[in-house]
């Protein structure tokens, strides 16, 4: 007999939103977090769209993510050619477009969600290896002999275990990630700015602002290493005075961008979630609002599973089924704006500006983007 019904693999945002989504099924559940208690995630900045508000809401911790900083409007432009759009969270009838929180907090708080209110079992190990059997799937512990087993793996690891064939494009470029500050306030407006370096996105972040500047791999170290004063000047110079003049600048840290997309996301005992089934280029704030959808659905369908079957053929394929749409709308967005946006093509600049301006003028394909971005393709 299977240790559990469901093993989640990873307690990163999406892990731990799955087995919060999990609570009060009955189901024998566990989640194995390789990072241990009271080490702190990485400050990246994360855009959470409206539509995970709505499952943070679902899940009971939204009111505990205090502090996170609404997006009113979007302003979205390329530098050095014409056009641009604004989408607007009163034209898209929502309160805000996106909230502005960090990385760490977001898992801390789910994570801390898990532990007070029980019923999973919360164990900090590394998993070194996964095996699928015929009635239940396996988790090998990387050090030491500890074995668990479970009707369903769910993989929610961020892509760390060789567990699914993936699909890779290399992009070139690396993520750099601080917060700033300027001399105007940013009146609650992100700014995503295309630059043929790569896209760079201002967000905002309480009274600052966070930074998302997307550029040539050793270029993203070598602006890591520049003093507060060098950093500052080259964002001025990649961004503009659209915002006044950058004072301040700290948390500065850099990731590399790839495009991972998983061929299958789901096998009988085993299937994947979040940056395991895809990891996207940060432009456009996809990713972990890609990840908690996949997390709701696969939850919704487990509560609605027989135990028998979970783990089970047609699970598998009702999961595969109800996130294709969903999956290939976010990684097609995004792939398409990275290589769209990302080079200095007379042609492509010029179709850029008036795709741009296309969207800046007509109200329904404005608010098309908008509810693609909020709630993702099948909005
Ligand atoms: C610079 C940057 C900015 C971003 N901005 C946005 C944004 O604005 N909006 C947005 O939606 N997304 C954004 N993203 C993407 C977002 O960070 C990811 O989509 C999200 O972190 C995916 O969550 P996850 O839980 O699937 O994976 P992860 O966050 O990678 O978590 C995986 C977890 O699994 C654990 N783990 C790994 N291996 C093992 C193992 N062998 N055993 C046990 N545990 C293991 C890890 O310790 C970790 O806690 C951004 C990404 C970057 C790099």
């Amino acid at each position: 007999m299977a240790d559990y019904d469901v093993l989640i693999i990873g307690g990163g945002p999406v892990g731990a939103a799955l087995a919060l989504a999990l609570r009060g099924t009955g189901l024998a559940l566990g989640l194995l977090e390789a990072r241990p208690r009271g080490t702190a995630a990485d400050a990246r900045p994360i855009a959470l769209s409206h539509g995970s508000r709505l499952i943070l809401e679902r899940l009971g911790v939204w009111e505990r993510l205090a502090g996170a900083t609404p997006i009113r409007r979007i302003h979205v432009s390329q530098r050095g050619g014409f056009g641009r759009v604004e989408l607007d969270a009163r034209q898209a009838g929502v309160p805000a477009l996106g909230y502005v929180l960090d990385y760490g907090q977001i898992s801390e708080v789910l994570v801390r969600a898990l532990e007070a209110e029980g019923g999973v079992d919360l164990i900090r190990a590394t998993v070194g290896a996964l095996e699928s059997g015929t009635d239940a799937a396996t988790v090998v512990a990387a050090a030491g002999d500890g074995r668990a087993s479970a009707r369903l793996l769910a993989v929610a690891d961020g892509g760390a275990l060789p567990v699914a064939r993936l699909r890779i494009r290399d992009y070139g470029q690396a993520a750099v990630s601080a917060r700033v500050s300027c001399s105007l306030p940013h009146h609650n407006v992100a700014y995503e700015r295309f630059t043929p370096e790569g896209p760079l996105a201002l967000l905002p972040m309480g009274e600052a602002l966070a930074l998302v500047w997307t550029t040539a791999p050793e270029r993203a170290q070598q602006l890591c290493a520049l003093t507060e004063a060098g950093f500052l000047a080259r964002l001025q110079e990649s961004f503009g005075n659209r915002l006044g003049g950058f004072k301040t600048a700290s948390s500065r840290a850099w990731f590399p961008l790839a495009l991972k997309v998983a061929d299958r996301i789901a096998d009988p005992r085993t299937v994947v979630v979040g940056s395991a089934a895809q990891m996207l280029h940060p432009v456009a704030g996809q990713g972990l609002n890609l990840g908690l959808r996949d997390a709701w659905e696969l939850a919704m369908l487990l509560r609605d599973c027989d135990r028998v079957h979970i783990g089970g053929p047609e699970l598998a394929r009702a999961y595969s089924a109800r996130r294709r749409l969903d999956r290939g709308g976010g990684v097609l967005f995004t792939d398409s704006l990275v290589r769209l946006f990302s080079n200095e093509l007379a042609a492509l600049k010029l179709a850029r500006g008036l795709g741009l301006a296309v969207l800046g003028v007509i109200p329904p394909a404005r608010d098309f983007l908008a509810r693609r971005m909020i709630f993702g393709a099948r909005g």
